[in-house]
């Protein structure tokens, strides 16, 4: 298949710093794509640069293979057919919804504008309130209009840079469900900016994980998550215990049991165990080569536990469902079900 858009290689510095480099991906027709790592990784820049707002300093943008920006070609942000949700919405206080909406539309016809501006409006559910100033309406709906005026143009890629970050935690993950509806049915590509791990597992069909300015790792969710390639990543998407063990026939000597971990390499690694990938179970449960430990912490999340477990004076975290009949100061044994090996 064809990629709606190709990144490759781009890199930009400002003054002495180097905020990008060297970053390749694609997103192909229809696919909705994140970029996820902590403040200052240079995921706004690299959006910045895909939508023309910003110039790299080496590397080329093309969508559906038309070059937008390469050393010698600059396409503006305008002529790209990219829309953009900034993080703040970026809406007109004095103008009403349906004026804020058919902004993105502003070279055609008034009429035109407005009857396409009424279409989208309703498509984010807002044509009850196409008479409001935005200082009338609440930031989910805010974030809607937002969301319309970008796509009101009919863009075939969409970049949306921490649109729901200023959103309550409810009303984020719902705001992010119908978005989501929405850029599917449309058959809009996205490329989603975020530093939210659970957001962009939950939002992308792919993601690329950056630090400092790079790609650490591209893929699914399930794959970045359950196969990270470096202890970053692995750290970055979630909680992780890290335990050195001796690796041979792609089978890992952990110290909670023998683990599959696969691949030919072999010496001492270094594995990332996921909390949800220990188990506990009690000493005396005919598990006499597993290590034992003493649980002294617990958190209450509802719908499971984490437990904080000392074993030889490392801590290491254990999820279970919220059945566990385990407590503080009680001995368990621990076991590993799976593992990864992470490079440094
Ligand atoms: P955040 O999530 O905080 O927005 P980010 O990953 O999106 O972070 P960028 O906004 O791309 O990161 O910024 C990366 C680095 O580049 C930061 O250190 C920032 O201060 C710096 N930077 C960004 N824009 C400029 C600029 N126009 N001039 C100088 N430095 C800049």
């Amino acid at each position: 298949m064809i990629p709606l858009l190709s990144v490759e290689s781009i890199t930009k510095r400002f003054a002495d710093t180097q905020v990008v480099q060297d970053v390749s991906f694609t997103v192909y027709p229809g696919e909705i794509f994140a970029l996820l790592g902590p403040s200052g990784c240079g995921k706004t820049t690299t959006l910045r640069i895909i939508a023309g707002f910003e110039k790299a300093d080496a590397g080329t943008i093309s969508m559906a293979e038309r070059p937008l920006a390469s050393n010698s070609v600059h396409v503006p942000p305008e002529s790209r057919g990219i829309g953009f949700v900034f993080q703040d919405y970026a809406l007109f206080p004095h103008k009403n919804v349906l004026d804020n909406i058919a902004f993105g539309l502003r070279k055609v016809p008034k009429i035109t504008r407005h009857e396409r501006a009424f279409e989208v409006l309703e498509m984010v559910g807002l044509s009850d309130l196409h008479a409001r100033l935005p200082h009338h309406l609440s930031g989910g709906e805010q974030q809607r209009v937002a969301l319309a005026r970008s796509i009101i143009a009919r863009p075939k890629l969409l970049l949306l840079d921490e649109p729901f970050s200023s959103l309550d935690p409810g009303l984020r993950q719902t705001t992010r469900d119908e978005v989501r509806v929405l850029l599917k049915s449309e058959g809009i590509s996205a490329v989603l900016v975020t530093h939210d791990q659970e957001e962009a597992l939950s939002f992308a069909e792919r993601l690329a994980v950056m630090k400092d300015g790079t790609v650490e790792q591209i893929g699914t969710p399930e794959v970045v998550y359950r196969h990270p390639e470096t202890a970053y990543v692995a750290d970055f998407l979630g909680q992780t215990n890290f335990v050195k063990a001796s690796v041979k026939d792609g089978i890992a000597e952990t110290p909670f049991g023998r683990v599959e971990v696969g691949g030919t390499i072999a010496g001492e690694m270094l594995l990332s165990i996921r909390p949800e990938c220990l188990t506990m179970s009690a000493p005396d449960a005919g598990n006499g080569r597993m290590k034992g430990g003493r649980i002294v912490g617990q958190a209450f999340k509802g719908h499971d536990f984490t437990y904080r477990v000392e074993v030889d004076g490392q801590f290491y975290l254990v999820q279970t469902d919220y059945r566990c009949p385990f407590q503080i100061g009680d001995t368990v044994r621990l076991e590993a079900v799976s593992a990864v090996v992470v490079r440094k």
